[in-house]
């Protein structure tokens, strides 16, 4: 039977590891002959240059655990591919860590990388609430993963590279260092989840959102019912009111926002949503979300079944999806690294 490894395992440098790990308890490395350790070295290193080998869209491995280990984009031309919950992403572009007004926050996760519009957009969205609204800047959350598809845990979307969270807290005003960026906690900004609050929230927080939805690139704001409820209110004297439909009250939400952007013009592989409900939403709809019943949970019926969520798989996500994680994009790009 031969040993098979699967692609998701980066060679060499995890290979090595975990017969280093398998080794350590037995012998101690520094007692082992160099000449050995040299061969075992030599031996895993030439395995890791063989390409390994390629993921098979029938694999059962959950989808998330595919794309999760994945460290670098496909070299591919950037492409959004599927919908945003159920896709993946070719030729992902890296949000810079900092920018003349954002700082990429939670770096160990990985998931800083979208389409090139979705960079664009954040450079472009950061520089102007900075300037017209007078916001010290982004705290940028999660994109994607370099190469999009579903994610272990967190996230049902963001899977083409095209959403964003943003922080509701506004940038301090100094560069975060990588630990803080990892540790600092956001600040929730409603008291309870029909209400804001109002020690934390500020007018500067309705400019920013409704900026982002006045963006034409814009195709919906998911933000907390308490948020929303509040943009209704701020806005009652404003003429054009237009853009409050695309502020979508969703559970949780006031930690940050999540911007979700339109497919790119000509990306014939990229999934629209269907457009949000005519209407600012503020009447019924924000009434359903502020009543008990979103959060209400039906008991089983005695005897019912609770039928479990299957995890996403490859096969059901787009077929070019397949081709997105084979791509060996890791390879080439450890080995420049070298
Ligand atoms: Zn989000």
């Amino acid at each position: 039977m031969g040993l098979c490894i699967p692609n998701y395992i980066y060679l060499p440098r995890d290979f090595v590891y975990i017969l280093f790990m398998l080794f350590k308890p037995v012998v101690p490395v520094r007692r082992l002959p160099l000449r050995i350790l040299l061969s075992l070295l030599l031996v895993f290193g030439l395995t890791g240059m063989v390409e390994a080998k390629k993921v098979s869209s029938k694999t059962s491995t959950p989808a998330k655990e595919l794309f999760g280990h994945m460290k670098v984009p496909a070299q591919m031309k950037p492409q959004p591919i599927g919908s945003y919950a159920k896709g993946c992403l070719a030729g992902a572009e890296r949000l810079p860590a900092n920018g003349s007004s954002w700082q990429a926050m939670r770096l160990s996760r990985n998931r800083y990388w979208g389409h090139p519009e979705l960079i664009a957009f954040i450079e472009k969205f950061a520089r102007t609430v900075t300037e017209k609204d007078n916001w010290p800047g982004l705290l940028v959350g999660d994109l994607s993963q370099p190469r999009g598809g579903p994610m272990m845990g967190d996230h049902a979307s963001h899977q083409i590279g095209m959403d964003v969270d943003i922080w509701l807290n506004p940038m301090p005003n100094k560069r975060l260092s990588k630990r803080e960026r990892e540790n600092i906690s956001a600040v929730s900004t409603i008291k309870n989840r029909r209400e804001i609050n109002p020690k934390v929230w500020t007018t500067g927080h309705a400019k920013i959102l409704r900026r982002a939805a006045l963006d034409k690139q814009v195709a919906r704001i998911f933000i907390n019912p308490a948020i929303k409820k509040e943009m209704c209110k701020w806005s009652k004297q404003q003429k054009d009111r237009s853009w409050l439909r695309k502020l979508r009250p969703w559970y949780g939400h006031h930690y940050h926002f999540h911007v979700r952007l339109k497919c790119p013009k000509g990306a014939s592989s990229c999934k629209n949503q269907n457009p949000p409900p005519p209407g600012t939403g503020c009447g019924k709809e924000l009434a359903y979300w502020l009543s008990d019943k979103p959060y209400r949970r039906t008991p089983p019926k005695p005897g019912e079944k609770i039928k479990k969520k299957r995890p996403i798989r490859l096969a059901d996500l787009p077929k070019r999806c397949v081709a997105v994680l084979n791509d060996p994009g890791e390879i080439k790009q450890a080995a420049v690294k070298r």
